[in-house]
């Protein structure tokens, strides 16, 4: 399996060069040259197979050059760190509707599938290599704690993740902060997290600086993320299916915000996972809505909602979809992704909102009903959703059928967002033990300036 950029310069590419090189030289996104599809009886045979030897299998279908053992050995690491044996626990409610738990990593969001698998792919491949690496990143919260988790410990990597200073939820700042591996740098930046975003791809920018202290990114355009989550469309549709040989279609909800996690789902129904579409789901930051059911992606102010990780106007991975919308002509995606630079929107008519509208339906929860939502569901069945996966399941009870078959992705444990949970319920979630653990350790972090040249001496004093 070779890959290319979406902007058609960079080809020919391995795997391990692939996730090394994270954002392709051409300023696209990489991509397989060709989706593998899988056909109803090999499906079928994937069926029964524990997560572990399904992530093998599928990720199998995309990686060549890591041998199957060491991959193995790999995807084994990766989720044995899950709080549970069966990795993602798949929930009923009554019929047809489930809840995919994908949030059954160290900390407790659905970025640790991927970044788990990424903490010991980059380790392996480094190693093979002979190479070191630095990886520097920004955070509002949940990919930090996850990514500081993925590497903390390995050697020959160094972690330095930004965050802004007292501007990140109390869980989410412990769960990074008190990690006491050698090799972990939490910098907490008198900034926003915008500031913190501006500054690390001011280093990255500075090419020499990036060469001279081999810089990495971990950022969610990384493929190895997206490969990691298409796993969990196919378990999470096995469990659900169960009972059922005929393979029916069914309807995944997803909260959205960088459209990372749900672009696994639409590669996992292009290799012929029977996904009839995908329901994105967003908050009050309704650009990814507006593009579904107008034709209109164009920016708009971010606003502050009860589910922070979706706070998000551009995002990121959106350009991967665009690719296969304009039927994987990487000159007309060259013109618009500078168009969009340019005017800050891009519309969509005729077939192409067409096409648009036959892979995904949208839904936009408002901060109100996002609460209304938690309370009602609770009320119903005594579960507690996090605000995110609210969104997706109000985006369900806007769409909902009873003869179709409904899986929502649970995207974090409501215990990471126990303020908006008290205000919709008026009570605490339990705590998982991970998180009741970290309460009263002592932090560890690093206050500066919001200053690129702070960040870069910090940088460089640390690494000499
Ligand atoms: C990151 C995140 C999302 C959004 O996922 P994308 O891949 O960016 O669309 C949703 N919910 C939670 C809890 C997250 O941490």
């Amino acid at each position: 399996m070779k890959y290319k950029s979406t902007r058609g310069k960079v080809n020919q590419l391995s795997f391990s060069e692939t996730v090394l090189m994270g954002l392709a030289d051409d300023g696209g996104l990489i991509i397989p040259e060709k989706i593998p599809q899988i056909g109803k009886e090999d499906i079928l045979r994937l069926r029964d197979l524990p997560y572990k030897e399904l992530a093998l299998n599928i990720m199998g279908y995309f990686i060549d050059d890591i041998p199957q053992s060491d991959l193995k050995k790999i995807i084994d690491d990766s989720y044995s760190t899950f709080d549970t044996e069966e990795v993602i626990p798949v929930v009923s409610f009554g019929g047809n509707l489930f809840i995919g738990e994908i949030f059954h990593g160290p900390t407790h969001a659905f970025k640790d599938i991927a970044l788990q698998f990424l903490g010991n792919l980059f380790s392996f491949i480094l190693n093979q290599k002979g190479q070191k690496m630095n990886i520097l990143g920004a955070t509002s919260g949940d990919t930090g704690s996850a990514a500081i988790y993925g590497f903390k410990g390995k050697k020959d990597i160094n972690i330095f993740i930004l965050h802004p200073h007292g501007k990140v939820s109390p869980v989410q700042e412990l769960q990074m902060t008190t990690v006491d591996d050698k090799n972990v740098f939490n910098i907490a930046i008198e900034g926003t997290f915008d500031d913190c975003q501006f500054i690390v791809k001011s280093i990255f920018n500075d090419l020499e600086f990036k060469k001279r202290y081999s810089l990495g990114a971990i950022n969610s355009i990384n493929w190895s993320r997206v490969l990691a989550q298409i796993v969990y469309y196919f378990y999470t549709y096995f469990k659900s299916t169960k009972d059922n040989n005929e393979l029916p279609e069914v309807y995944f909800a997803v909260p959205t915000g960088n459209f990372g996690n749900i672009f696994a789902g639409f590669v996992a129904r292009k290799m012929g996972l029977p996904i009839k579409k995908l329901i994105l789901a967003t908050n009050e930051n309704n650009i990814l809505t507006r593009f579904i059911n107008n034709g209109d992606y164009s920016l708009s102010k971010v606003v502050e909602t009860y589910s922070p990780s979706m706070d998000i106007q551009i995002a990121s991975n959106l350009e991967r979809y665009l690719y296969f919308l304009y039927n994987e002509d990487s000159g007309i995606l060259s013109e618009k992704m500078k168009e969009f630079e340019k005017n800050r929107s891009l519309s969509f008519q005729g077939n192409e909102l067409k096409k648009i509208q036959s892979d995904f339906i949208s839904v936009s929860t408002s901060n109100d009903q996002t609460l209304k939502m938690i309370k009602d569901f609770y009320e119903k069945y005594s579960y507690i959703l996090d605000p995110h996966t609210a969104c997706a399941i109000n985006a369900v009870e806007n769409v909902y059928n009873s003869d179709d078959i409904f899986i929502a992705l649970a995207t974090a444990h409501p215990a990471k967002f126990e303020d908006a949970i008290v205000k919709a319920i008026g009570i605490k979630p339990e705590e998982p033990s991970r998180i009741k653990q970290i309460k009263g350790k002592p932090k560890k972090f690093t206050i500066l300036k919001n200053s690129i040249e702070d960040v870069k001496r910090f940088i460089q004093e640390t690494l000499s």
